[in-house]
Order: structure tokens, then C-alpha cells, then sequence
């Protein structure tokens, strides 16, 4: 007797939505992405516990004839593709036909559309894939599912559901996805009977982000800029700021080609973007947009779409990397543009002006500028703002009138351009400043560390990093697999400054370290750098390898935290660091400055509500 038969058309339904719907915020991704591909302009959902006993999602889209509702949940029915070729190139969210069948045979579902022009609707009740009703209904144009107590017919799925709490967290982190994807359309969520939130229609990605996460984040993103026109792939968006990271993936968003998508392709990418610039174990945060040729992406190979295959990883790779340290690289422009307008005398002075905390000149040594540490330890903390520098800035804040002498010792450090008025120093480490924003507070260590790292790596580049004969050569052994990394990446160490060379099978002789560097035990030095690089080198370049060298070897050498500084060797500490690609953040990612606006103080001593 033969064995094999045809499953029944509702059983192979729930075979597939094992893969479709895994749980309720599946369902919510499927019927969001039908209204989307529907052209619907408002989009509201709806769900009760969890959406384990509820989603309802109703749009305004283009609805459907009877006809046609009957057939959208017939198995592989679909609107939105026709031949194969269609599948190599497609525009739509949606294009397996999977879906409403899937849903529905898992659910009590119903199903009421109807076309603007109609005069009435359809009706389509279903319970676990058994069309029982099929009526007139009279609803507003466009569409609305609901489906309720999903896997009540399949226990076994419905145990692996999740508290409410979770599921209705997956549900809105989905929706996330699809409103920042789309921020023509109107979304509203309404969670167990309330409002969860409310977007109307924006008018750009920004204005979308804003009222999704507030202004907060808004202020710390960079608008990425646009690559060549010859590119063949368009990256847009907004990435956080150097510095700016979080603890989850909840905000590293990537859209490709319309499409929220999971991809160690482009996780990778964003992290070598940012680099020097994310802590370790934070996540950035980005909103970022990549549009292709929809024949370069193969979106047919996850079944809830979630991921994509790349012709061209490595093409794409390269764009993502360069867009993201181009973008974070001009986010610096702003920042010193905070620096370089003059500090005016606002509120702050206006109050400190009476108060008589300017040093007496005859407290500063003679004719000399105050410098070494006993300078900023030894004297009342308010006598360390010294008479300094060119007599004042001949700009004195608008409408304060000339009575504001600015004699009155700030410090402007005309260098680079860059304004900045230095207070004193909190905890002998951190640098208080004041600039034309308000108060800016410096950690001087991680300043330190990376000015000292953008040096080294710029020396790596230009002739490498200047190295020190060992007294004695030492050779050592590695395991075959480190002994081929080595061999690969030799021309890289040396580069940095390590003389490695090979000597005899998997083993190694080292002759020179980088100046920089205090080693006493050569061999397990490079064992641990060689670990260190195994890992954080899985694909990348040659030049960050170094970076991520420099980085790690780095902090030994840079300012410890309580070092007393000098004034000057402050004030040339601040100058250095705006100089830098990447001023706002040590190469660990640490920020190295927090800058707190007069706004934010007038706010928390309740001047301003
Ligand atoms: P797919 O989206 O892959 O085509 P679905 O099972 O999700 O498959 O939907 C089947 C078809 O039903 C769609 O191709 C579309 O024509 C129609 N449809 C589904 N949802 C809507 C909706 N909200 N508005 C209008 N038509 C819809
Ligand atoms: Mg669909």
C-alpha cells in the first residue's frame, strides 16, 4: 500500500504558517506589510493581550472584490507576482501568498474589504482554515483583519508563546519597524483598549523618528550623506553620533530596498562603521535605508522575509563601512562648530559678572602664566580662571551692553579657530568648560586616549609606526591556524610597528616593538595581541586591524585619570582634541565629552519649564 499521500489542503496551510506565524507579532508583520503593499495612507492596529486573544489591523487601502477576498486565502495566491521573472525583481513587501491562508488556519479569523468605488463589501468568516460565512458587509473602503485566539487549535504552538507583556513588546517593536519604513503612513496602536501611540502622517524620516523617540534622540542623530551618484547603491537615513549606543538591537534598523531586515552582512558593516566609536557590547543606533537594483537582492530565501541574500555582499559591505565613518566623521563638523562661534556672555556671566570670583592679578605669578599642577591644586578653585590670553574677545554678547567688561578672565583660545572658556578641574580628571552652548565637561584620560590614537594611526598610515630594536630577537611557535594568520597579516604588523617575521614552520622571530609600547615579555605580548586581532579582524581591513592594535595598547600609554594636569597642558589637552576625526569619543567608544546646554540647566533649576 502506498505510504505517501497529499496533506489536505488546511493541514498543509498550518504546515506553512509554522513558518509564517510564530507568534502574534508575525501576524501583525504580515497584515501591516498587505495594508503597505495596498497603498493604504492610515493604518490603525489593534490587539488584546499580547495579541494572543486580538490583532485587528484596519488601512484605507484598496481593498478587494469578493472574488478576489475569496482568493487571498487560497494557498499561493497572490497579486503581486505573475511569472518568474517578477520574482527576480520585486517592488511589493508581500509576494508569496502565504500569509492570510497561514494566519487563518491557525485562528478565528474574519476578513471585511471593500473597494472605494463599491457599492458594498465583503464579509469572510474563518475559523482554523474552514470558510463558515461569506456575506455583504458595509464597511469604510479598504480593509480590516481580525484575528483572535491564534494557535487556539494547535496547543502544542500555543505553549511556545511568551508572556503578554513579551509578545505585546513584539508586537510594537514590529510596528516600529514598519512606521520608520514608512513615514507617509498614518499608524496608530492601541494596546488592551488604550492609545499605545499616534503618528500622523510625516513629512520626513526625521519628523517620523522624532515622534516615535522623541527630540532627545533626534539631536544626536547625523543624516547620512550620500555616496557618489556612480554608486550602485544608495545608502540614506540617520545614524547616532559617535558615542551614542545601546544596550539592545531595539534601534539598529535597517531597511533594504523598503524591507526591515536581519542580516550578519550588514550587522558587521555597522559595526565596523562605527568601530573606534561604539563601546564594546553596545549597539549603535541607526535608521538606515539601502536601495538596490531590486535584481542585486534575493529577498525569496526566509519565510517571513526577515532576511535577504546580497549579490554582492562584500560590494555592499565596503558601501555600508564607508558611509558610516563618513557620516560620523562630518558629525565632527558640528560639534566644533559649537567651538568656534565665542562664548557670549549670556546668563552665566550676567550672574557671575558682580560676584568678584576673577582671580586678583596679583594672585597669577608675575608677568607668567600660571602652569604646573600645583596651579590648578593649590589655588581656590575659583581662582582658576586666570587672566589669560589676548586681553578679550572684542565680541561681547549681543544687548549686554559694554558694562559686561570682558576683561573679566575667560579664556579664548583662538588656535584652531576654536572657543572655549576653561572653568577648572572636577575630581582632577574631569575638564569643566564653558562654550557658546552651555557647559561641556571633558574626561581628560579618555581625551587623552584619543588624541594619542589618531596620532598613531595617522603615523601607521603615512610610514608606519616607529618601532624599537628588541635587545634580544626571541622566536616562538603558534598553533597552524594562528601561524597562517600571522603569515597572512605580516606586512599589517609591521606596519604597527612589530618586526615579526617567519622562522621555520609556524614558528616566528620577533626583532622590534613599537616605541610607544612598555613590554617586558615580548612573546606573550604577541600572543595576546595576535588573539586579540584573530577576533576582531574576522574580515576586516588591514588598516583597522592596526586601529584595533592601536586602541588596545593604547590606554597604558595615555594620561591616567587622576594625573594632575597643568593649564596649559589643558588647554593644549582641549585644542588637540578638537582636532580630532572623531573628537567626541575615546577609541574605545567612551564618550571623552558631555556637553550640558544652558537650556537643560535653566530646566533642572526650574527657571524654564
Ligand atoms: P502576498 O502578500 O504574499 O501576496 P497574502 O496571503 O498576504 O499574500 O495576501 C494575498 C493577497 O490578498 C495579496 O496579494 C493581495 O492581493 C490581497 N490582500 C491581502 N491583504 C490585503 C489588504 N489589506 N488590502 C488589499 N488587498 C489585500
Ligand atoms: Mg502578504
Amino acid at each position: 500500500m502506498s505510504r505517501i499521500r497529499l496533506l489536505p489542503e488546511i493541514l498543509a496551510s498550518q504546515v506553512a504558517a509554522g513558518e509564517v506565524v510564530e507568534r502574534p507579532a508575525s501576524v501583525v508583520k504580515e497584515l501591516v506589510e498587505n495594508s503597505i503593499d495596498a497603498g493604504a495612507r492610515k493604518i490603525e492596529v489593534v490587539i488584546r493581550r499580547g495579541g494572543i486573544s486580538l490583532v485587528r489591523v484596519v488601512d484605507d487601502g484598496c481593498g478587494m472584490d469578493r472574488d478576489d477576498a475569496l482568493l487571498s486565502l487560497e494557498r499561493h495566491a497572490t497579486s503581486k507576482i505573475r511569472t518568474a521573472a517578477d520574482l527576480a525583481a520585486i517592488a511589493t513587501l508581500g509576494f508569496r501568498g502565504e500569509a492570510l491562508p497561514s494566519i487563518a488556519s491557525v485562528s478565528r479569523f474574519r476578513l471585511t474589504t471593500r473597494e472605494p468605488e463599491a457599492i458594498a463589501g465583503t464579509e469572510i468568516i474563518v475559523a482554523g482554515g474552514r470558510i463558515e460565512t461569506v456575506r455583504d458587509g458595509g464597511e469604510a473602503p479598504g480593509t480590516q483583519v481580525e484575528v483572535r485566539s491564534i494557535f487556539y487549535n494547535l496547543p502544542a504552538r500555543r505553549k511556545f508563546l511568551r508572556s503578554e507583556n513579551t509578545e505585546s513588546r513584539n508586537i510594537e517593536h514590529q510596528l516600529h519597524l514598519q512606521a520608520t519604513g514608512h513615514p507617509e503612513i498614518a499608524f496608530a496602536f492601541v494596546r488592551d483598549d488604550r492609545i499605545a501611540f499616534q503618528l500622523p502622517v510625516a513629512a520626513s524620516l526625521l519628523e517620523r523618528i522624532r515622534d516615535l523617540h522623541g527630540t532627545g534622540l533626534v539631536e544626536r542623530l547625523l543624516p547620512v550623506e550620500e555616496p557618489s551618484a556612480s554608486a550602485r547603491i544608495r545608502i540614506r537615513g540617520l545614524i547616532g553620533q559617535a558615542g551614542v549606543s545601546r544596550h539592545g538591537r531595539a534601534q539598529q534598523l535597517v531597511f533594504v530596498n523598503g524591507r526591515a531586515i536581519e542580516s550578519p552582512v550588514l550587522t558587521a558593516a555597522l559595526r565596523e562603521g562605527y568601530h573606534t566609536a561604539l563601546m564594546k557590547g553596545q549597539f549603535p543606533v541607526t535608521f538606515l535605508f539601502l536601495d538596490l537594483d531590486p535584481s542585486a537582492v534575493d529577498v525569496n530565501v526566509h519565510p517571513a522575509k526577515r532576511e535577504v541574500r546580497f549579490r554582492d555582499p562584500a560590494g555592499v559591505r565596503e558601501a555600508v563601512v564607508e558611509t558610516i565613518r563618513k557620516t560620523l566623521e562630518s558629525g565632527r563638523r558640528d560639534w566644533q562648530q559649537q567651538f568656534q562661534r565665542p562664548v557670549t556672555l549670556g546668563a552665566a556671566t550676567e550672574n557671575v559678572a558682580g560676584i568678584a570670583i576673577v582671580p586678583h592679578p596679583a594672585e597669577l605669578e608675575p608677568g607668567g602664566l600660571p602652569d604646573g599642577p600645583g596651579d590648578w591644586v593649590n589655588r581656590p578653585s575659583l581662582a582658576i580662571r586666570p587672566q589669560f590670553v589676548e586681553p578679550a574677545l572684542p565680541s561681547v554678547g549681543p544687548g549686554e551692553g559694554g558694562g559686561l567688561a570682558p576683561a573679566e578672565g575667560r579664556i579664548d583660545i583662538a588656535s584652531a579657530g576654536n572657543q572655549f572658556q576653561i572653568i577648572g578641574i572636577l575630581n582632577k580628571l574631569y575638564v569643566l568648560m564653558e562654550n557658546e552652548s552651555g557647559l561641556v565637561l571633558v574626561d581628560q584620560h579618555a581625551a587623552h586616549e584619543r588624541i594619542l590614537f589618531e596620532e598613531l594611526r595617522r603615523r601607521m598610515e603615512e610610514q608606519g609606526v616607529p618601532s624599537q630594536r628588541l635587545l634580544l630577537a626571541q622566536t616562538f611557535e603558534l598553533a597552524p591556524r594562528d601561524a597562517e594568520w600571522v603569515e597572512r597579516n605580516t606586512a599589517t604588523l609591521q606596519k604597527m610597528g612589530i618586526g615579526i617575521e617567519p622562522f621555520g614552520q609556524n614558528a616566528f622571530k620577533i626583532d622590534s616593538l613599537p616605541t610607544f609600547l612598555e613590554v617586558s615579555d615580548p612573546v606573550s605580548f604577541m600572543r595576546k595581541v595576535i588573539d586579540g586581532l584573530k577576533s576582531a579582524s574576522n574580515g576586516s581591513s588591514p588598516l583597522r586591524l592596526g586601529e584595533d592594535m592601536i586602541a588596545k595598547t593604547v590606554c597604558r600609554h595615555a594620561v591616567k585619570a587622576n594625573d594632575p594636569l597643568g593649564y596649559l597642558e589643558v588647554e593644549k589637552l582641549i585644542s588637540d582634541l578638537l582636532e580630532c576625526d572623531l573628537p567626541y569619543c575615546c577609541p574605545h567608544g567612551r564618550p571623552t565629552m558631555i556637553q550640558i546646554s544652558l537650556a537643560e540647566l535653566e530646566k533642572k533649576f526650574g527657571r524654564k519649564v
